[in-house]
């Protein structure tokens, strides 16, 4: 996956450098970073073992859907807070349970409105979400791995490897900390799965917390405003669309061949570009949605005419957006941002051949915005 904080769909952002001011808070809200908790997360509890828990204490099912109500509209941090559930059951749930078992240990904001959350999971490991304002969209880019297995060479994300998943509690709570700094009267609207970590290598978290998300009683954002990005696992793509549920499907291709995709995205040397297609394909056929392919343009690797031109040959024939993202540097990483002539080439040659494509404009670069890069800039750590 892209793994970088850029606008979720054909929307564009101002941001300028020169304007740019940006605020760091290096906090700690909730659990101090690293016991293990004593209490259940309650996020991660499925809504029919939340009824079970209910009934075996005695209270009536729909006290559930009042619990839910308070943890995804009512931006509910505390169980007191659920003001029309007995005292008694609110006690109940406060010795079982805790609603967020994670910390901010650090939240950085930019002037584009873009904020970025290093989140301290129970057990010490961190992953980062992002907050992005463009017009009337409030977006999310949210983490499912504490680092990332899939090794490409130009993300902070993967240079430590992968720890481990994250539960659908540990998603969910990203979301929620995210949906908590807006104000009362906006709402999130879209979801990227575009953090650390690659989704589709974590499918049952990454399913069960977006289940929760486009539930109506959940976040209520329908799922083609969802959208998973991943560097593309065959098998787990199929199984994505085996669910038949529409969300959009994002392949960061990053090359126009094997040789060249196997240099910077290495798990491409065990599956291929032409089986990633392929399962791509599949999903377009089986969704009906239509499939969005991100290129990060490295400048002097991928960024050639001769690159151009082959990914024009790579995408005919496919109903695609092509998304292109002019890299953003990683402190410690020997690639850089392509020159504006590289870039206004790539798109010229795209354009004329009739691909769909959209340069997305970087947000945030002034907080760390690729992902992985503020927990490394921290000197952060897997766990
Ligand atoms: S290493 Fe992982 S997180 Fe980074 S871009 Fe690749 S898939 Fe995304």
């Amino acid at each position: 996956m892209t793994s970088l904080p850029v606008l979720p769909s054909n929307q564009t952002s101002e941001h300028s450098d020169q304007n740019s001011e940006h605020s760091d808070q290096t906090a700690e809200h909730g659990n101090e970073g690293g016991a293990q908790p004593r209490k259940a997360h309650l996020l991660n509890l499925p809504d029919d073992a939340l009824k079970d828990w209910l009934s075996e204490r005695g209270y009536p099912a729909f006290r559930a859907k009042q619990i839910r109500r308070w943890l995804y509209s009512g931006r509910a941090e505390s169980f007191d807070s659920m003001s029309d559930l007995p005292a008694k059951l609110r006690a109940e749930l406060a010795e079982s349970f805790d609603i967020f078992q994670a910390s901010e240990a650090h939240v950085s904001t930019s002037r584009d409105g873009t904020e970025k959350i290093l989140v301290r999971l129970a057990d010490g490991g961190e992953v980062e979400c992002v907050l992005l304002r463009d017009g009337d969209r409030r977006s999310i880019c949210v983490s499912s791995q504490v680092g990332c297995a899939m090794g490409c060479v130009f993300c902070a994300s993967g240079l430590d490897g992968v720890d481990r998943n994250l539960t659908r509690g540990e998603i969910l709570e990203q979301m929620l900390r995210l949906q908590h700094r807006l104000p009362a009267d906006e709402r999130l609207s879209h979801i990227v799965m575009m953090g650390m970590g690659e989704p589709l290598a974590n499918l049952p978290g990454v399913l069960a917390a977006l289940d929760v998300a486009r539930n109506p009683d959940g976040l209520g954002i329908s799922p083609r405003r969802i959208t998973i990005s991943t560097v593309g696992l065959p098998p787990a793509i199929d199984k994505l669309a085996a669910s038949k549920i529409p969300y959009n499907l994002a392949v960061s291709l990053h090359a126009p061949n094997d040789e060249l995709r196997s240099r910077l995205v290495p798990v491409n040397q065990k599956i291929g570009i032409e089986p990633v297609l392929s399962a791509a394909d599949r999903y377009f056929q089986s969704s009906g949605r239509r499939l969005t392919f991100e290129y990060v343009l490295l400048g002097g690797i991928n960024d050639s005419e001769s690159c151009a031109h082959e990914l024009t040959r790579v995408l005919r024939g496919r109903t695609v957006m092509m998304n292109v993202i002019p890299y953003n540097p990683v402190e410690g990483l020997p690639y850089k941002t392509p020159s504006k002539e590289s870039i206004s080439r790539f798109k010229q040659i795209l354009e004329s051949s009739g691909v769909n494509v959209m340069f997305r404009q970087r947000k945030g670069d002034e907080i760390d915005a690729a992902c992985g890069q503020l927990r490394r800039n921290r000197g952060g750590k897997t766990k």
